[in-house]
């Protein structure tokens, strides 16, 4: 009889990895005559669920060849070893018999793109008749449910994930950049986010004194292998394990009306520009959308960086499809912009004065609709000679994006689109121009 194992929250603030606790604990069964079936899986849930667990990931996998409760002893065993459960982590071990019904498909989604409680992780696990172990609160019972239930079907890409020797945690990864470079150049787009071409940081490497030496993310596994042939490192390598993900799908999206927007949703909005992007004193960028029933507040936060110039280059009357996370600010909901389409855009109008009729000087404002007068012979004309001219807008229309850097595990870099466009199924949130 198969079964899942599901996995989250095994890291305090200062180490750990539920990516290495699910490694260690995939190796141990296999020790023990069991079978991992297909990928495991690398679940992200919604960027802003107050119960997300430091940007980590939870676990699922699917097991056979093994008495269900060995393995329930055998989780408990790594977890007890391996958890941060004395630094804070509450971790949560899900097993359920069989496949997952509706129920934990549409838990997933709801971890996915809305908010979950933990109350709603228990009733569901209830009702699935699936079987729980926790640690404190149990809080890591959420992402381990949703992992199970993750429906992959709109997407999914992979990540390879090469941990660390215990000896070398908390040292510095000796990763040549060099090889990473040639790793990228060798097989993008099949691989992506290997670099950040704006700043040219590694992007491989977390900074973290956590147990993963490196994670390459690529839309097909089968290109690993000639990837860990280029990649150079100085540091023996515990071991590399292969996940499945709904990373850089897109999947976290709604399509939602202006006036459906509520805290802590991940949105596509359709609008016009209604306010002038303006800058603050902290770099953060912000202008107005409003689509007929209502506006919206959209930011492009400084670690955007020049993503901020593309969207200062707006004006009132451009048509865009924003994409990002809302949040209740103090100015109101407010859209953390990940990426934006722009449809089309609006003709920049400037108007001046005209230039004198009598000695070609140009004319001074009268002020109001008083007209113009020459500063120089005394010349008057009525408002209707100014000039009106077009400006020619400084962008195109097209898709953006925010850096690699400032972007979420969720969010599909726009390189994969059209390489993704032919082999699967849209659901309107992503390619929904
Ligand atoms: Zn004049």
């Amino acid at each position: 009889m198969a079964f899942w194992i599901g996995l989250d929250d095994t890291d305090s603030r200062k180490a750990g990895c539920t990516t290495y606790v699910a490694a260690v604990a995939m190796r141990r069964l296999e020790a023990l005559g069991a079978r991992i079936v297909g990928y495991p899986r690398l679940i992200r849930l919604n960027p802003s669920c107050p119960y997300k667990t430091r940007g980590n990931a939870a676990i699922a996998f699917k097991v056979e060849g093994i008495e269900l409760e060995r393995a329930e002893e055998l989780m408990r065993s790594v977890v007890e070893e391996l958890s941060e459960l004395d630094e804070g982590a509450e971790t949560g071990i899900v097993f359920l018999e069989g496949e997952p019904d509706e129920r934990l498909r549409s838990f997933y989604w709801r971890a996915v793109r809305e908010l979950v409680s933990l109350d709603d992780g228990f009733k569901v696990a209830e009702e699935a008749e699936a079987k729980l172990i926790y640690y404190g609160s149990g809080r890591g019972i959420i992402g381990a449910l949703a992992a199970i239930g993750a429906d992959l079907s709109l997407g999914k890409t992979y990540e390879l994930i090469a941990h660390r020797r215990r000896e070398y945690w908390g040292t510095v990864r000796r990763i040549d950049p060099v090889s990473v470079l040639e790793l990228d150049e060798a097989t993008r787009p099949y691989t992506f986010d290997n670099i950040d071409p704006e700043s040219g940081e590694i992007r491989i490497a977390p900074h973290t004194p956590c147990p993963v030496l490196f994670g390459i993310r690529g839309v097909d596994p089968e290109i690993f292998e000639k990837a860990l042939k280029i990649i150079r490192v100085y540091e023996p390598i515990e071991f590399v394990t292969i996940f499945e993900t709904n990373q850089a799908t897109d999947v976290h999206y709604q399509r939602l009306g202006i006036r459906d927007l509520r805290d802590g949703v991940c949105a596509v909005v359709e609008g016009v520009v209604t306010m002038q992007p303006r800058a603050n004193v902290g770099g953060h960028v912000f202008f107005k959308l409003g689509d007929g029933n209502g506006e919206i507040w959209c930011a492009a936060y400084e670690p955007t960086k020049s993503f901020r110039k593309l969207i200062l280059q707006l004006i009132p009357g451009d048509e865009v499809v924003a994409y990002g996370a809302v949040k209740q600010k103090p100015q109101g909901l407010t859209l953390n912009l990940e990426k934006i389409y722009i449809r089309r855009l609006a003709e920049k109008i400037v108007e001046r004065s005209p230039k004198c009729p009598e000695c070609g000087k140009r004319m001074t404002s009268m002020g109001g609709s008083k007209g113009f007068k020459c500063r120089r012979c005394g010349a008057k004309l009525p408002e209707e000679y100014k000039e009106i001219s077009r400006v020619p807008r400084a962008i195109k229309p097209g898709f953006y994006e925010v850096p690699p850097s400032a972007r979420r595990h969720l969010a599909r870099p726009l390189m994969l689109d059209e390489l993704l466009r032919d082999n699967e199924h849209r659901q309107g949130a992503s390619n929904l121009i």
